[in-house]
């Protein structure tokens, strides 16, 4: 767990500029920069942590982000990831089962505080796609991997279909119609979340 975190530390450290370019387009142009700061601070921790289990581990990076980044993202991807900490709470390894509870608590936690659904142009329209196709492949007894495939791919086509609606939540609702055609930064930098779990599993 802890190499994944440095992993999506690396990645959204190296997709930076894209995702604040694409926050740029709709909103404030710091969504890339949020992430890396965060990311960046998540880091700094996570040598002091080994030998510690998987839920100590998330909470940790969800404490993190929460305290370091400002803006919306912080405390979204925050308590997403205290949640998916909580559900592995004094775990050292992670099954699909695990991983389907881990996943359907952040998405909770990220309703919970942000009050969207999909369908406003945010990151739940790749987590939730993603999240049921992980569901419905670990059901059908598919091992992590396949199943975490699909999720991918889900995450794909919800990143591509922010670009075709208009944002109703968050910054980007401030030009409403005018956020059509624009892809969305919260649905991208999450669907790099997920491709580097699967990457790294
Ligand atoms: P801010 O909008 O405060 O500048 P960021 O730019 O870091 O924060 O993050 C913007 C992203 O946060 C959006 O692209 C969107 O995916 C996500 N977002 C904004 N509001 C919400 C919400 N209420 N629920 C879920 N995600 C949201
Ligand atoms: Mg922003």
């Amino acid at each position: 767990m802890i190499d994944i975190l440095k992993a999506t530390a690396a990645k959204i450290d190296e997709e930076k500029d894209y995702l604040t370019e694409l926050d740029n387009e709709i909103a404030d142009g710091d969504h890339g920069v949020n992430m890396a700061k965060g990311f960046n601070a998540v880091v700094a921790k996570l040598d002091a942590m080994s030998g510690k289990d998987i839920g100590s581990l998330l909470k940790t990076t969800g404490m993190t982000l929460v305290s370091t980044v400002g803006g919306s993202a912080g405390p979204l991807y925050g308590t997403a990831y205290m949640k998916a900490g909580s559900v592995l709470s004094g775990k050292n390894e992670m099954d699909e089962k695990d991983l389907v509870a881990a996943m359907e608590a952040a998405i909770g936690g990220i309703q919970m505080r942000g009050k969207a659904t999909t369908g406003e142009k945010t990151m739940l329209d790749s987590l939730c796609p993603a999240y049921d196709a992980l569901k419905s492949g670990v059901e059908a007894g598919e091992d992590m991997k396949t199943a975490l495939t699909k999720a991918v791919e889900a995450a794909e086509t919800g990143v591509e279909y922010t670009k075709t609606i208009k944002a109703t939540k968050g910054r980007a609702s401030y030009i409403g119609d005018r956020s059509i055609g624009h892809q969305d930064p919260g649905a991208t930098s999450a669907l790099y979340i997920l491709q580097v779990l699967l990457d790294n599993i």
